[in-house]
């Protein structure tokens, strides 16, 4: 599971989900001495029972549909002929906006003062933004608080619109969501998917309209995420939009239920872990693809090492601190 692959030279560096151009090519260079790339289709099709005589077989896929997939992360992929799919967000593909996360990120870099204060439904999340370090760490805290505070995202995004604008009109960002203004951000156009959807090392899925975390939404607005995405998908790029991969990871019962009555075939999951034979297809398990450029820690990921060990601490209570491999 991959988001954005960045060639950093501008002035700033999107503090989320990001692994340079360099790191990429270096770890799926190595991955790829050691398993055998597939499209998504073809595992599910293995998933379901189809004979396979090829082993140790891996999927990459790319959340959020960012432009820099075609830019950054394509070029290496045709390099080493390994297939990828993509998870587009229909209402940002078509208005060409930027995700709030990103957005704010961008505009909280280019604030001036050392400081920033978020304030949603009159709770306080203050953000540190002297240095690049300190506010990384900060906005993932201050990011996974107010998610955590507001869990539905159609409310969540209209309060940080309202953080938005106020930091815009206040850094004289006036046009940053015209969706191609940055090139770490911006997402891909239905024309520029057109083209990806000619390649045959790409599959295009949905990632909902809205990217909003299904699991806390009522039914019907479950349904037409799932629904309305999958068709617009379909109407655009003249394809079959087979498999939704569930933003942030949310998913319960209902969700994989409706997006089988969405017409969908699987659903991707952020659920970290391995699949095999038989497993349930709406509640396909992925593995972050290492940012890392330690050869060691690269292969401790895909193998599935960290997996168990994170396993056996939980299982153990172990701290983080006395486990380092
Ligand atoms: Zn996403």
């Amino acid at each position: 599971m991959l988001h954005g692959v960045v060639n950093n030279s501008g002035d700033w560096a999107p503090s989320l989900h990001t692994i340079a151009g360099k790191v990429f090519d270096n770890n799926v260079q190595l991955l790829s001495k050691h398993y055998n790339f597939i499209t998504l289709n073809e595992a599910i099709n293995i998933l379901q029972g189809e004979p396979c005589l090829k082993k140790n077989l891996a999927v990459l896929t790319f959340d959020d549909g960012y432009r820099n997939f075609q830019m950054c992360a394509l070029p290496i992929l045709k390099k080493y002929s390994l297939p990828a799919s993509i998870y587009v967000v229909t209402d940002n593909t078509n208005r060409g906006k930027y995700f709030w996360y990103d957005e704010l990120d961008y505009l909280l870099q280019h604030y001036k003062g050392k400081s920033y204060e978020i304030i949603i439904q009159g709770r306080s999340y203050p953000l540190l933004i002297n240095t690049y370090k300190e506010f990384k760490k900060t906005y993932s805290a201050v990011r996974k608080k107010i998610k955590r505070d507001v869990k539905d995202d159609y409310k969540l995004s209209e309060h940080i619109n309202r953080v938005i604008d106020d930091l815009k009109s206040q850094s004289g960002f006036e046009d940053t969501n015209d969706g191609k203004a940055d090139s770490n951000i911006s997402i891909l156009d239905w024309q520029e998917l057109k083209i990806l959807n000619d390649e045959d090392l790409v599959e295009i899925g949905s990632h909902t309209v809205n990217h909003i975390r299904l699991a806390y939404v009522d039914s019907d607005s479950i349904y037409n995420e799932l629904y309305e995405s999958k068709r617009e998908i379909e109407r655009q790029l003249s394809l079959s939009c087979d498999v939704v991969c569930y933003p942030n990871g949310s998913f319960n019962d209902e969700v994989c239920q409706l997006s089988k009555k969405a017409g969908f075939i699987a659903g991707l999951t952020t659920v970290t872990g391995f699949n095999s034979v038989n497993d349930d297809l709406f509640r396909l398990k992925r593995i972050a693809f290492p940012v890392t450029d330690n050869k060691l820690r690269v292969m401790a990921c895909a193998t599935g090492l960290y997996y168990y060990r994170d396993k056996l601490k939980n299982l153990f209570k172990i701290s983080n601190k006395r486990v380092n491999f």
